[in-house]
């Protein structure tokens, strides 16, 4: 069962990685690198720990030569994408994908499966009929009705042997934008193991997968964002070959006549989904922190929570739509409040 803490806020995550090294074991002194770059449309920073600096640089960038080739192939803005190729012909024949692409989707699948619907990647042709950063469109019943078919997540026929994808409405469409993060930061720490780092952090925005320790510490110290008051955090937590994401709805938004409009939907009714401000779930892996904090967003707290408490290996910080906070039971004694 979960446990309420505070009310009054809501929360996403912040990362704050304290740069500042200790002294370390013995005679070896781990060096601390950071960097960032923009890719997927967002700010990507990399923390590598390795025993000197050149080894560091070297993995700062292959994580982020790995980032860049999966935004290649996964991003719906790049029209050579496997992902776009695979939506340009919805409707007409399955496409050939390459093996990250059909791990993605297929664990895409999975997480909708685990938040009962919750999450959809199907669901961009209502994320495109709301366009919540460019038009501030709110769109009628009619209009969301007519979208209903091509959202049906259920309907993606995916063959495992001749790794094809393939969407049976036209119009219909895939879109990572709830996971995709997650995914590459997993795939980035990798290969940053590979290049040699002993530990690291790779932060794309609010998602966000580590490894190792700071040097002289425990894992590395991350924020979790207060979805109300800007600036503020809501609690931190250090955390040791974990990943954490947080999904909030005030990332992208609109107010009118009083009502924020954000940009997470509820793929039964195509609003916003209205349950939650913000959902942080920490994960073995980042792919599963992300496509669940999406998800549980839309559940809400209590099926969100119990869902949570029902997975080995995640928890979750939840803040419901009037900002009270629930802390998942394997949580409570390790988070800290300001
Ligand atoms: P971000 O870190 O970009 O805020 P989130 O993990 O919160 O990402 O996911 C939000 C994005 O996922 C939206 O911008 C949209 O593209 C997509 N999305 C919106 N609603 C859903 C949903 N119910 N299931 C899956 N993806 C969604
Ligand atoms: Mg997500």
């Amino acid at each position: 069962m979960a446990q309420e803490w505070f009310s009054g806020v809501v929360g996403v995550l912040v990362a704050i990685l304290l740069a500042g090294c200790g002294t370390i074991r013995s005679n070896e002194r781990p060096v601390v690198v950071k960097r960032a770059q923009m890719h997927m449309g967002t700010l990507v920073s990399i923390t590598a720990v390795a025993p000197d600096s050149e080894i560091a640089q070297t993995s700062i960038e292959a994580g982020f030569r790995e980032i860049k080739r999966l935004e290649q192939l996964l991003s719906t803005w790049i029209a050579t994408s496997e992902l776009s190729q695979v939506n340009a012909a919805a409707g007409r024949r399955p496409v050939g994908v390459g093996p990250e692409t059909l791990e993605l989707v297929l664990r895409s699948l999975e997480m909708a499966g685990l938040t009962e619907g919750g999450f959809n990647i199907a669901i961009g042709p209502a994320v495109e009929a709301w366009s919540v950063t460019e038009r501030q469109h709110i769109p009628d019943q009619g209009e969301l009705q007519v979208l209903k078919p091509l959202v049906d997540w259920s309907t993606i026929q995916i063959d495992r042997q001749a790794r094809t994808i393939f969407l049976p409405n036209p119009g219909m469409r895939i879109d990572v934008g709830g996971i995709g993060k997650g995914y590459a930061a997993d795939r980035a720490i990798d290969v940053m193991k590979r290049a040699g780092a002993q530990g690291g952090v790779v932060a794309l925005s609010g998602d966000i997968k580590t490894f190792g320790d700071l040097p002289g510490m425990d894992g590395f110290p991350v924020g979790i964002r207060h979805p109300r008051l800007e600036g503020a955090l809501a609690a931190t937590i250090d955390l040791k070959n974990e990943a954490i994401s947080t999904a909030g709805d005030y990332e992208r938004y609109f107010e009118q006549d009083g009502i924020r409009y954000h940009h997470i939907l509820d793929p039964q009714s195509l609003q916003p989904a209205r349950k939650c401000q913000s959902v942080t779930v920490i994960a073995t892996e980042g792919t599963m922190a992300d496509g669940l904090d999406t998800g549980i967003f839309v559940l809400g707290p209590e099926r969100g929570m119990a869902l949570v408490e029902r997975l080995p290996d995640v928890e979750a910080v939840i803040i419901d739509d009037q900002g009270r906070m629930t802390v998942s039971s394997g949580l409570r004694t390790r988070l800290r409040y300001p």
